[in-house]
């Protein structure tokens, strides 16, 4: 194969310009970094942007292995939840602006195989079967994450899909048409399984959902935990937790899914049991890797190489609860950690302070939100957790339209600290939880938190907010 280099590794990072007739010594010295990025979404694109508008004579070069960059992920299950809606609605800057508008030299069709430390390289394949080499100063592994797929029977046939990529989306939304598909089985109960829960259910097709532990949401409480099983079950949905499929069979009719005592049929298999970090070119590299096998980095995104950063779903972050490293992969912290990246190469000093683990999704008529540490990951910490789980109304009394909301709040008996909030309802969880998240940033107690001025009028809350009535009764365990 051929090799292909992008530019004279002569002039790599430190380009001399000399004046003439002066002496070299006397030249003047300009350095034009360059900047190399592995992934082309969230973190990788917001990091070579904001590199390139922090300082425009660096040379920044994206390499990314599909042909699509820029998109939101997180819109896929609500796209595919329209028949006629292109999956490239997503796509939230297109190639050709990073090119010709911002001037990064994106490569799509590039996969990155490996990288040598020492001599500072990147190789890897593109798309059309040329290997190439790319030479940096400071490289950003921004490679994302991947779906895990067990490797059992049957896993990788037609018809079985996860989703990750636009790519994932668009086979889904193919699958779905050609094969006339009005019957699913989702594997996995998780946020993205039950996204999409939703969005098939809305195209009128039958779904079943199964996954091999035998608690539903095992980070919330049974009783929060019931009022999403129940709408998720009131739409229609047959759920089987605790059975592990096996195998699955492909049949007349379209696909068998067999557990040790039970058999689901479907024409089409969603895989969402999680996710995995892509660390491996990092490992190969010979870079630290920390929880789960996500990339190692400190507050400031670097590596164990002082020369490469990480960010985004393949790099691990520090807990703001438990000080320690943890792996959280969401797309706030993506774009945040991209932005970090560049601000850090180019002379802006940034240092991160961690993740809260706030998340929220919606499910049908139910918003589920949680931020912090479930009971277990705060006993796990060395904490000493007590909880409580409360109801509340979402709107003042006798207010028209109001429902009912559940509240579990966690504290730390011994310190007073607040430790997490899980929450769900049917309004007003999506941006309540920023109030416990923000108190967890800050290190509150349950107490001062307690005493937190927070918003009220009657369509919006009662008086004593569900989060205030959650604080006051954990209080009294405390
Ligand atoms: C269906 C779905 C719904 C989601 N919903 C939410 C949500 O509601 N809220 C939320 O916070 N998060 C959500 N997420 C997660 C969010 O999308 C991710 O956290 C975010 O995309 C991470 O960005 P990233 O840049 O780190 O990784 P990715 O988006 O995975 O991008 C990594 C890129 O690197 C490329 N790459 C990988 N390896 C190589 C290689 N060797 N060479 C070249 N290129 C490579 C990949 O092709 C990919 O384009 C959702 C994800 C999915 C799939």
């Amino acid at each position: 194969m051929p090799l292909l280099f992008t530019r004279s590794p002569l002039i790599l990072g430190t380009e001399i310009l000399l004046k003439p007739n002066i002496e070299p010594s006397a030249a003047k010295e300009k350095v034009i970094m360059n900047f190399v990025v592995i992934g082309g979404d969230a973190a990788g694109m917001s990091a070579a942007s904001r590199a390139k508008r922090n300082q425009p004579d660096m040379e920044v070069t994206v390499l990314e292995q599909t042909d699509d960059v820029s998109y939101s992920a997180c819109g896929m299950p609500y796209n595919i939840a329209e028949a006629n809606r292109d999956m490239d609605d997503l796509v939230v800057r297109h190639a050709r602006v990073f090119r010709e508008k911002q001037g990064i030299d994106l490569r799509t069709g590039h996969c990155v195989e490996a990288i040598d430390p020492a001599a500072k390289i990147v190789k890897g394949r593109a798309s059309n079967d040329d290997d190439f080499q790319v030479p940096y100063d400071k490289l950003l592994i921004a490679t994302g994450a991947s779906p895990i797929v067990p490797h059992l029977p049957g896993f990788y046939q037609e018809g079985v899909l996860g989703l990750k990529t636009l790519e994932d989306g668009r086979k889904i939304r193919e699958f779905i048409v050609d094969h006339h598909v009005k019957k699913v089985v989702i594997i996995g109960m998780g946020y993205i399984a039950l996204e999409m829960c939703e969005a098939l259910r809305s195209r009128d097709m039958e779904v079943e959902l199964i996954k091999p532990r035998p608690v539903f949401l095992p980070w919330m409480n049974d009783t929060l935990s019931a009022m999403v099983k129940e709408e998720i079950e009131h739409h229609g949905v047959n759920m089987y937790p605790g059975h592990d499929v096996e195998s699955i069979e492909k049949v007349d009719e379209g696909l068998k899914l067999l557990c040790s005592d039970l058999e689901l049929d479907a024409q089409m298999v969603i895989v969402a049991i999680g996710v995995t970090p892509n660390s491996q070119i990092a490992e190969k590299a010979g870079l630290e890797l920390g929880p789960h096998g996500a990339i190692a980095v400190d507050k400031t995104l670097l590596t164990s190489n002082r020369d490469i950063y990480s960010a985004g779903d393949c790099a691990d972050a520090y807990h703001v609860v438990t000080g320690k490293k943890t792996w959280i992969p969401l797309a706030l912290r993506a774009n945040r950690g991209g932005w970090a990246v560049a601000d850090n190469i180019t002379g802006k000093a940034v240092s991160l302070q961690g993740v809260a683990g706030t998340a929220v999704f919606k499910v049908f008529d139910l918003q589920v939100g949680r931020t912090g540490l479930d009971v277990k990951e705060a006993r796990d910490a060395g904490f000493d957790p007590v909880e409580v789980a409360i109801r509340s109304r979402t709107r003042a009394h006798a207010h028209p339209g109001s429902s009912t909301m559940g509240v579990q709040m966690i504290g730390d008996k011994k310190s007073g600290l607040l430790l997490g909030v899980q929450m769900v309802g049917r309004e007003g969880v999506a941006h309540r939880i920023n109030a416990p998240a923000l108190a967890l940033h800050a290190k509150m107690t349950v107490e001062m938190f307690s005493q937190s001025d927070l918003a009220y009028a009657p369509p919006f809350g009662p008086v004593w907010d569900p989060m205030l009535t959650a604080a006051n009764q954990l209080m009294k365990k405390m």
